[in-house]
């Protein structure tokens, strides 16, 4: 891959500026290519980070004291000023609306450009963690090894987990026509423990993954396409979920929807 993502494009991604066409064009990219992911995630993150530093600023003692003093010398103006007391009133009341609005206007700045980095950062989580999923999906396909517990049974398969993941989660009874559990893995994705379901749909093959919810801002119900493989995002109870497979992307959302609903 020779054409990574240029400074600017990635600056213009992470502060959300990038037109619909230009995402559409870097998308692509960016679902096949970790350098650039991973370069508009440390840039978002650091976005991120910077914008949050901003909101901790506290007025230093030497400012607080100057504010103090001009307080002091707005009221004392007020109280002397017996014949001519209106201006100074009016002065001083616009000069701490023009103070406030200043104020109002750098927080709501700050507000917005985090709330950008925020789902900048989600797309980019998004981006990196299906690469992963998908990586790992085509990893099983090629090993042709069998799952780690094989079986069709759904009270084989769920109880096998137990004690090896810091969750549960429920399988569902029925599932679509033409689909049938082949088994389960346990597997890290992102370094947390994660169940890989195996499906087979038709044909095709399919990997549901489910981990515990993290705090990370995945986002929910995105979907994108990797290398020939559909994949999907999804968030159930306090699960979330990442589907990937060739089959159609119709019928790998059936299956999304079956196990999302088995959750509740
Ligand atoms: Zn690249």
């Amino acid at each position: 891959m020779t054409d990574h993502l240029s400074v600017p494009i990635l600056n213009a991604l992470v502060d959300g500026e990038l037109s619909v066409d230009q995402l559409a064009a870097t998308n692509p990219h960016l679902s096949q290519c970790p350098s650039c992911t991973s370069d508009a995630l440390y840039r978002s993150l650091l976005k991120s980070a910077t914008a949050k530093a901003g909101q901790r600023y506290l007025p230093t003692p030497d400012l607080q004291a100057r504010l103090a003093l001009r307080i002091r010398e707005e009221l004392s103006l007020q109280n002397a000023s017996h014949v001519d007391n209106v201006r100074p009133v009016v002065r001083s009341s616009s000069f701490w609306a023009a103070a406030a609005a200043l104020l109002l206007i750098s927080v709501g700045i700050a507000l917005v450009q985090h709330n950008w980095s925020r789902s900048a950062t989600a797309s980019a989580q998004y981006a990196a963690l299906a690469t992963e999923a998908c990586d790992q999906h085509i990893a099983t396909l090629a090993a042709n090894s069998p799952p780690e517990v094989i079986s069709s049974d759904r009270h084989t398969v769920k109880p096998w987990f137990q004690g090896k993941l810091p969750f549960s989660f429920n399988l569902p009874e029925n599932l679509p026509g033409g689909t049938t559990l082949d088994g389960a893995n346990l597997t890290y994705i992102h370094g947390r423990p994660t169940a890989q379901l195996l499906y087979s749909v038709g044909k095709h093959r399919a990997s549901v993954y489910l981990q515990q919810r993290s705090d990370d801002k995945i986002a929910n119900g995105l979907s994108s396409d990797h290398s020939g493989f559909h994949v999907a995002s999804f968030r159930a109870r306090d699960l979330d979920g990442i589907a990937v497979s060739d089959v159609d992307p119709a019928r790998l959302s059936d299956l999304v929807t079956i196990i999302s609903q088995a959750q509740e």
